[in-house]
């Protein structure tokens, strides 16, 4: 058994900056980064806005420069998943496997991951298939491209998709969005889109990009074949919990709940803002010394340079909660 000051579950963008914070400071720091870790970024070609890279940075570069950064500073990295953990009490117990490990706080940045159709398309994430039009959608200047979803994701990515691509189609399987009206109503009025409904993307081809797809009625059974540049999967997202259920708060979606996120969006936390922001912890979940950053917190943003943001407020929040206990 291995004690430290902190453990960051999770090696995204936000657990290696808050590994970044908290090792610099200092405390001793193990980071559970998992058996891929790096989180989304490691499925991503180019990253083009993550700020100090005007010519660009490649996904896992910058994951391998986030952790090289961390681990100058002193913080431990196993490439492994938290088994277990016992988070109630002075000192939080995380398990490897058999391996128990323990701490005086916990930083929780499991991530999420994109829900896939589950018709072998991930093979082509980075070579035609994204999940973020936000991200990507500059690289497809003047291509056709395809969103599949009918939710304010997939609104969001083909109104990002709009300002660059020749053509947007959205795929959808019902013949109605369940997305917000307001942006449904950006979406349909904008002439480069146009709407498949009822309809589901059955199959995905080319090499060695993706360059076709097949897309199948749901009511006539009738398949159609389009040659394409970019699908953009926008069918929600899953957060990393299922580690944490019935152990810190989670919220209507599965989310970890935080003071911050429910300051931000739900009322039945009675905090008051103004302790919160000048005395509390932010981004303390419903457990004491537990911390949650990143996109396992946000399904807002998703971003790798607010994941990184949050990181940073979770290690100078776990920082101060570990000086105030003293
Ligand atoms: P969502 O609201 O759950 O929508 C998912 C969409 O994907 C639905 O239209 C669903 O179809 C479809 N879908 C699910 N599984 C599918 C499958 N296997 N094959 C084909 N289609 C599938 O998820 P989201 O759009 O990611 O949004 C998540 C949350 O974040 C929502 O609360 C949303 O409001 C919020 N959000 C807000 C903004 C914004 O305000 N700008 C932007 C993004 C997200 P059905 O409709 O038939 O179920």
């Amino acid at each position: 058994m291995k004690k430290y000051d902190v453990i960051v579950v999770g090696g995204g963008p936000s657990g290696y900056t808050a590994a970044i914070y908290l090792s610099r400071a200092a405390l001793s720091v193990l980071v559970l980064a998992g058996a891929q870790p790096g989180g989304q970024l490691i499925f991503t070609t180019e990253v083009e806005n993550f700020p100090g890279f005007p010519k660009g940075v490649m996904g896992p570069d910058l994951m391998m420069a986030m952790e090289a950064q961390a681990k100058r500073f002193g913080a431990e990295v196993l490439y492994s998943e938290a088994s277990k953990v016992d988070l109630m009490g002075n000192i939080k117990k995380v398990w490897v496997g058999e391996e128990e490990y323990q701490a005086d706080a916990v930083v929780v940045s499991t991530g999420a991951s994109s829900k896939m159709i589950g018709i072998g398309e991930e093979a082509y994430l980075g070579r035609g298939v994204s999940t973020c039009a936000v991200c990507d959608a500059a690289f497809f200047k003047g291509k056709k491209t395809f969103v599949v979803g009918g939710g304010d994701a997939a609104m969001e990515d083909a109104l990002a998709l709009v300002k660059f691509a020749g053509e947007v189609n959205i795929v959808h399987r019902r013949n109605e969005f369940r997305a917000s009206k307001v942006m449904q109503e950006r979406v349909l009025s904008n002439p480069k889109v146009k709407v498949i409904w009822d309809s589901e993307v059955v199959e995905v081809s080319g090499e060695p990009k993706l360059s076709s797809i097949k897309v199948k009625n749901v009511k006539t059974n009738e398949i159609t074949e389009h040659q394409l540049d970019g699908l953009f999967v926008a069918i929600g997202h899953v957060p990393t919990t299922k580690l944490f259920e019935g152990k810190l708060e989670l919220d209507e979606k599965g989310y970890l709940r935080t003071t911050m996120t429910a300051l931000m969006r739900d009322t039945k936390w009675r905090v008051s803002e103004k302790d919160v922001w000048l005395d509390g912890y932010p981004t303390m979940t419903s457990v004491e010394g537990v911390f949650g950053c990143g996109d396992v917190v946000d399904y807002r943003y998703r971003q790798a340079v607010t994941a990184a943001g949050m990181g940073c407020m979770a290690a100078l929040d776990a920082e101060k909660y570990l000086a105030d206990k003293k």
